[in-house]
């Protein structure tokens, strides 16, 4: 069977055969793998600044993002049965018995560092026509939502943190409503959205579906389509090459939330004196290192002190925000059926991969698809 795999020995990204996995544990499932979504992530792997082989082989299959269908299932395998489809769960508990995160089912937060995470650090990924999992990692897809679940994974990013501010939210400002329904979290709040890649603009149309007055901030001028689904969502895009942040705050009054998924330090920094009273600032972005900038310690304390505020970090996802994006993405489908269909540039054949991985991205998210039925 064809995989996609970067050898980082030789700095090679290439298109290799290798022999299909089989089932040997009862807990486990067999995937054909359907969609496979290409990220940043991916971008840094095959630039060989980060990912790792598991340990003893010369080669990363890459891939987290992922679609499948459940072929063959272990004889343990209680939830599913083949022609199920689903989404896998990425990171994998690190074998620390006092990892008390790791041990509960928590491995998104780890304390020990020794996960591992599919297609990234130290385990094969999907971006192959077959591979082999446990159950308790695969989160089942409803049939109607084949032709987008390939974005359920970079949505959790979104569902994880809102999860998070909600409670938070729920449980500071004493007159906010505790008992809020789905679609009303945000009723009356304003949300401040940093960067139009595809993490930013599914956290835009989450927190529209909360209920946020959503605005969307990055460098890009129209015409660009990214800007058009912000347009189609309801939100409200303002380009930082027109517009600073003090002029923005000035536009959008107090800024209770804002949700950085640009992964640039600089930028985030500017944007943090602009946080509103008891706001929550949420960090989704891992940069890279960057030049070292003056900042202002002293003002950037004061606000948090002074304006209850939250500075939040938060990364990879578990169940209940694999749950949360499934149940999103079908209210996305239903609410704006034009916009979440370009969400989707195109699906390639895995001999692309590698030029798509490495080459400026065309459209929204760029899929690899294994799929000859589609
Ligand atoms: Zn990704
Ligand atoms: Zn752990």
């Amino acid at each position: 069977m064809r995989a996609v795999a970067v050898f980082p020995g030789p700095r090679v990204v290439k298109v290799i055969e290798q022999e299909a996995p089989r089932i040997t544990e009862p807990d486990q499932v067999m995937l054909r793998m359907l969609d496979i979504g290409i990220c940043g992530t991916d971008k840094e792997i095959c630039s060989f600044e980060y990912g790792t082989p598991p340990p003893g082989d010369d080669h990363l299959v890459i891939g987290h993002e992922s679609v499948a269908e459940v072929v063959g299932v272990g004889s343990a395998v209680e939830r599913l049965r083949a022609g199920d489809l689903v989404v896998s769960s990425v990171r994998r508990p690190c074998p620390h018995p006092g990892c008390l995160a790791c041990r509960s089912g928590h491995q998104d937060y780890c304390y020990t560092g020794d996960f591992s995470e599919r297609g990234i650090k130290e385990a094969h990924g999907y971006m192959a026509e077959y591979v082999v999992d446990r159950e308790r990692y695969m989160n089942l897809v409803p049939p109607g939502l084949r032709e987008i679940a390939v974005l359920a994974e970079p949505l959790t990013i979104a569902e994880k943190a809102l999860a998070q501010i909600f409670w938070m939210m729920q449980n500071r400002p004493p007159w906010l409503d505790p008992q809020a329904r789905a679609g009303e979290q945000g009723r009356g709040l304003s949300a401040l959205v940093l960067g139009i890649g595809p993490v930013g603009l599914l956290g835009a149309m989450t927190l529209a579906t909360a209920g946020f007055s959503t605005y969307v901030y990055s460098r890009e001028l129209p015409p660009n389509p990214r800007i058009d689904l912000v347009d189609a969502i309801g939100a409200t895009y303002v380009s930082s090459q027109a517009t600073t942040f003090p002029e923005l705050a000035e536009r959008m009054g107090n800024i209770d939330l804002i949700y950085e998924a640009v992964g640039h330090s600089h930028f985030a920094l500017r944007a943090l004196p602009v946080l509103g009273t008891n706001g929550i600032f949420v960090l989704t972005g891992v940069p890279g290192l960057q030049a070292f900038v003056e900042t202002d310690p002293a003002s950037t304390m004061r606000n948090l002190v002074l304006k209850n505020q939250v500075l939040l970090g938060t990364v990879n996802a578990g169940t209940d925000a694999f749950a949360a994006a499934l149940r999103d993405l079908d209210a996305f489908r239903q609410r704006w059926p034009a916009a979440v269909g370009t969400l989707i540039a195109g699906r390639f054949p895995a001999e692309q991969a590698p030029e798509l991985i490495l080459g400026r991205p065309t459209g929204i998210k760029s899929v690899i698809t294994f799929d000859t039925s589609a």
